[in-house]
């Protein structure tokens, strides 16, 4: 079944939408989602002003309504991540303005319960378990890296050595990867302290290798999976911001700009796919496109406040599914 399932994937770009719920003291405010429907089908409020007919729909391969929770989610990704396993690339994006669940998606809320766990621990956490059951057969050696993408520059979130090359760490459990992440986010967010919520305006990517060794054969594989937490897409205005402040919105757009860019070349089949112009896609290069696949999360915040975000990120999504 998992072979079927890793062929259908083969190739493949798919965009998931998940809609984040109201938050408590939110209640009663108005939201942009008119309709959810069973195949991936999502209406969105039109803005009034245009006088158009009230909704417009969008498709993607699923949209998770407010109740989805985060084991029904990885429920769905559980195939893409068991692949690497078997030798597979994949990448998965959470693309969306700030506030709109790109965080909880990828790693969960602060201090979360293993039932809020998001991707980033489950993966791992499968990875561990499927590697376990296949022991008689593979020897598998899991590594992990964490860096952060921040105006164009690399920065590796595990260690403070000034390598060319992020740090490797080997993972056996996942309490391993629980003190990693964790170490990861508290250097995340004590830059983030001095410049002042820095975090929403860098990219983060969490890279699992796996290294599997056949015990019949000798022969070997080496699979990977980014999982990246992407910067803020909210637009800055222009003539509001200044300084540093409009270099990082200027570096942003840049980047998630030239993701959606090699996206589209990818998903269109071209020759020509233009991986040189930001860091994020040179770093993410091997494992988008040829035989890697790609999956994005498409985040919204359902407020009626966040309408002008909430169009744009859907036409960002519309362009790359
Ligand atoms: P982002 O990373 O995109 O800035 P966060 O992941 O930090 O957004 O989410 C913003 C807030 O909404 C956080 O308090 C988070 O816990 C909450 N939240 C996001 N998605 C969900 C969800 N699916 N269910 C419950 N709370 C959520
Ligand atoms: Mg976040």
């Amino acid at each position: 079944k998992l072979h079927n399932e890793v062929q259908e994937l083969k190739g493949n770009i798919r965009v998931y939408c998940r809609i984040r719920p109201f938050l408590p003291g939110q209640m009663g405010k108005e939201s942009t989602i008119e309709h959810i429907g069973e195949n991936g089908e999502l209406n969105v409020l039109n803005s009034s002003k245009q006088g158009k007919d009230g909704h417009q729909l969008f498709k993607f391969n699923k949209v998770y309504g407010p109740d989805t929770t985060q084991a029904e989610v990885y429920s769905d990704i559980q195939p893409l991540i068991r692949s690497v396993l078997d030798g597979y690339n994949a990448c998965i994006f959470a693309y969306g303005q700030t506030g709109s669940g790109k965080t909880y998606t990828m790693t969960g809320p602060d201090g979360a319960s293993e039932e809020e766990w998001g991707v980033n621990y489950r993966a791992l956490n499968d990875l561990f378990h499927i590697s376990q059951t296949r022991r008689k057969i593979f020897a598998y050696e899991i590594e992990l890296q964490m860096v952060e993408i921040y105006n164009e520059q690399v920065r590796d979130l595990l260690s403070s050595d000034a390598v060319p090359d992020a740090s490797l760490h080997p993972v056996k459990s996942t309490s391993d990867v629980v003190d990693l992440i964790e170490l990861g986010l508290r250097n995340r967010a004590m830059a983030a302290t001095a410049l002042n919520e820095r975090s929403s305006r860098s990219h983060s990517v969490v890279t699992i290798h796996v290294h599997g060794i056949d015990m019949k054969t000798s022969t070997s594989l080496r699979g990977s999976l980014h999982l990246v937490d992407l910067a803020g897409s909210e637009r800055v205005d222009r003539s509001e911001v200044t300084g540093d402040r409009l270099k990082e919105a200027q570096h942003i757009n840049k980047s998630l700009a030239a993701l959606g860019d090699v996206i589209f070349a990818l998903s269109q089949k071209s020759p020509h796919i233009p991986y040189r112009n930001s860091k994020l896609t040179q770093v993410l290069q091997n494992s988008l496109g040829g035989h890697a696949k790609t999956l994005m999360f498409v985040q919204l915040n359902p407020d009626l406040h966040s309408y002008a975000e909430t169009t744009s990120t859907l036409k960002f999504a519309e362009r790359v599914s």
